[in-house]
């Protein structure tokens, strides 16, 4: 049962579209943008939409949801609570588990506030796919949420198997790094990632998904307690204030950055 094949589809600028399809054909589509690459994808592989998951509200990643629901009426769409989501037909929360006829498949939920109140990310399957929260090299800007909300998140997050596939909403990996390597121009994994990186956008592929193992090693969002990372960071210390604090520069650092 369990050869689920996953599939980044690109849309709208720079976002990426899951598909999650069992050998039968039946598969989920994670945060469609857009319904239109969505559509082509299925078609191409000769697999049909049995459900949707959502993680948060922004329009890049519900704004396909209309369309393909009207295509295929019935599927469940499982979001967050939000009443910026409309088209939801089960609400989720945090340490919820939901499970999946067709493709047979189960996620554990786990809230992560911080991109926005009501984003939320789905496990299973050694897999996560996390939105907007948690990107190849780099994390979501904090629209709705403080720097120590964004950090218990990706707290949770790195507690997963290290081996866990990280499904993330953009492809920023490039511009991420080029950031990163302005925090740690002496990490040899991140270079490496960096370079690994180049090739790939070169061939045409994504950069994604990546393993939570490469993020730890590459990642300043979870690496602020690094020695290196938290003394370029200026405030250092032990407590929780301080790591919030260090989180919020290198996030205050990033959001003014030009690649
Ligand atoms: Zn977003
Ligand atoms: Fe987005």
């Amino acid at each position: 049962m369990d050869a689920l094949r996953l599939l980044p589809v690109s849309a709208l600028a720079d976002n990426y579209v899951w598909l999650l399809a069992d050998a039968h054909g039946d598969a989920i589509a994670v945060d469609p943008g857009d319904a239109a690459p969505v559509t082509a994808a299925l078609r191409a592989q000769g697999w049909q939409l049995r459900a949707i998951l959502l993680t948060h509200h922004h329009a890049d990643h519900v704004g396909g949801v209309e369309v393909l629901v009207k295509g295929t009426p019935g599927i469940t769409v499982f979001a967050p609570q939000d009443e910026r989501i409309a088209a939801v037909t089960q609400q989720v929360g945090d340490g919820d588990r939901i499970a999946i006829d067709r493709p047979a498949c189960r996620f554990e939920v786990i809230a992560v506030p911080g991109h926005t109140r009501s984003h939320v990310a789905y496990h299973g399957h050694g897999l996560l796919f996390c939105g907007d929260t948690l990107f190849s090299i780099g994390c979501g800007r904090l629209f709705e949420g403080t720097p120590a909300q964004m950090l218990a998140s990706l707290d949770r997050l790195r507690t997963l198997p290290d081996a866990t596939r990280i499904c993330c909403g953009h492809e920023y990996t490039l511009s991420n790094c080029r950031f990163a390597l302005t925090i740690e121009p002496d990490n040899a994994a991140l270079r490496e990632r960096h370079a690994d990186a180049i090739r790939q956008r070169d061939r045409g592929e994504p950069t994604v998904p990546t393993t939570l193992a490469s993020e730890l090693a590459c990642n300043p969002f979870l690496r602020t307690d690094q020695p290196a990372v938290a003394a370029r960071l200026g405030a250092t210390g032990p407590t929780g204030a301080d790591r919030a604090a260090r989180f919020g520069a290198l996030r205050a650092m990033k959001d003014a950055f030009r690649a």
